[in-house]
């Protein structure tokens, strides 16, 4: 059997947010929970152990050193694979699939290369650019609008500037205020998002973990699970415990809630809790918090709710106008820097090989449009519904229908049951 491993970056094993080398840039889930391997709980500790034997299970190692984890375990298993697997990796863009003939085929700039089965793994899928009005080409051209966070040269071109506007305040804002906030003589940065709210910080300890009590089986409502997280709440407040361990404690239930709740309730638990529930959910290691509350404290960095009515080239700077909670607002920067975050409409923002499968409709939008239709065990579904024998789909495009589908927690299990699924099929 031979794998294609097909991703343009050329980089095999860490995804985007591990290929960083900033050493600020830490993981955000402790040492002990992030092994990589579903029946091996304690391998990234492990792994950091036989490197460092100070090295604790309630650190939060750069998230390079995570990378460089990712990439030694995929050489492992590659090493370690029967002599019949084969490991292919290929340093390509997929531009589209084609199931019209016997076999799928994933057709690259230049040759197409055909499988049985396609798993498609293309990560986050960022939301469109925050404006009603396009941004001029012109700004993007000259790189003084980066439309990903990601960009990190573009990023780090923006420490010798002096203002900066980043939009969005999730944990990949703190990631570019953390770079431009390292240059003593670095940027003003200015964060806005229409809540405002950013992450909360790590408690030093871990979280102490108890299972929410919701119905073991039928649906599950909203009440029903808002419930559960006031009981953990409560008894948390009664054991001297933090709310910490009971957001924490969700998550061994959210996924599978999700799947069980009605459409109604996701969607209403999508527009008025989503955004709270993301900032005390996915937080900053201790010491990103510490240097990130240092940035607000000396006046470099300033986070607020705003919305953004237009960008606009003036000379060499931007202008933005915004829309502030008691009027409006003009100010101009050096650049303006979107990290806005996931997608709310998959059908305008799916990475170009999922756009083309949707439009033929070999893939199905979830109904809340944040991913794709997808069976528990990974295996897609087309638009009328049926199961498909051809693709399966992992992580974030599974957010939709799995809610909790981002972190290695999730990934690893979903990529375990896709592999087992698939070596008992072919
Ligand atoms: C700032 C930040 C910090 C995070 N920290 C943590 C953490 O500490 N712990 C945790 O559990 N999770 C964390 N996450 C969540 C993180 O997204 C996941 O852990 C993980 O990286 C997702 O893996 P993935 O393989 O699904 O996607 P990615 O890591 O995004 O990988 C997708 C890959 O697909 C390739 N690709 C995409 N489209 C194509 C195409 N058409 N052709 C070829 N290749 C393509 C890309 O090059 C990329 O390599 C963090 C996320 C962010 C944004």
């Amino acid at each position: 059997m031979t794998i294609d491993l097909i991703d343009e970056s050329g980089d095999f094993g860490p995804g985007i947010p591990y290929r960083t080398v900033n050493p600020e840039h830490r993981i955000n889930v402790p040492t002990c929970r992030m092994s990589a391997l579903a029946d091996s709980p304690d391998h990234y500790l492990d792994w950091r152990r036989a490197r460092d034997p100070a090295a604790k299970p309630e650190e939060y190692t750069s998230r390079s050193i995570y990378g460089e984890y990712l990439r030694e375990l995929l050489e492992q298993g590659a090493a370690d694979a029967a002599p019949a697997i084969e490991l292919n990796r290929v340093t390509d863009r997929v531009r589209a699939v084609d199931l019209g003939h016997s076999r799928p085929a994933l057709l690259l700039p230049d040759h197409r290369v055909e499988v049985d089965h396609v798993v498609i793994a293309t990560g986050p899928v960022a939301g469109a650019d925050p404006v009603p009005v396009p941004v001029p080409d012109g700004l993007k051209e000259q790189s003084l609008y980066l439309p990903s966070a990601w960009d990190t040269e573009s990023v780090e071109a923006a420490t010798s500037d002096r203002d900066v506007l980043i939009i969005g305040t999730g944990l990949t804002m703190v990631d570019v205020a953390l770079t431009l906030g390292a240059r003593p003589n670095g940027p003003r940065i200015l964060a806005v998002s229409r809540s405002g709210m950013f992450p909360k910080t790590h408690l030093e300890r871990l979280t102490r973990l108890s299972t929410p009590e919701i119905p073991a089986e039928g649906p599950v409502s909203k009440r029903e699970l808002l419930g559960a997280f006031t009981e953990l709440l409560s008894r948390a407040a009664v054991n001297g415990d933090d709310w910490r361990d009971a957001i924490d404690s969700m998550r061994l239930v959210t996924g599978d809630a999700w799947r069980r709740m009605p459409v109604e309730d996701r969607r209403w638990l999508l527009e008025n809790v989503n955004r709270p529930w993301e900032v005390h959910r996915y937080r900053m290691a201790p010491s990103v918090g510490a240097r990130f509350h240092h940035l607000i404290d000396s006046g470099r960095l300033e986070v607020t709710k705003a919305g953004i009515d237009s960008i606009e080239q003036a000379g060499s700077r931007v202008r933005v106008n915004f829309q502030l909670t008691d009027g409006c607002d003009t100010r101009d920067f050096d650049r303006v820097i979107s990290a806005c975050g996931a997608s709310t409409d998959i059908r305008r923002d799916a990475p170009e090989p999922v756009q083309g499968l949707i439009q033929a409709g070999h893939l199905a939008p979830d109904d809340l449009l944040l991913g794709l239709e997808v069976d528990r065990d990974g295996a897609a579904r087309n638009s009328a519904g049926e199961r498909s024998e051809l693709i399966s789909v992992l992580g974030s495009l599974r957010r939709g229908v799995d809610w909790e589908s981002i972190g290695v927690t999730e990934l690893k299990t979903q990529s375990d049951t896709i592999a087992r699924r698939l070596l008992d099929s072919l």
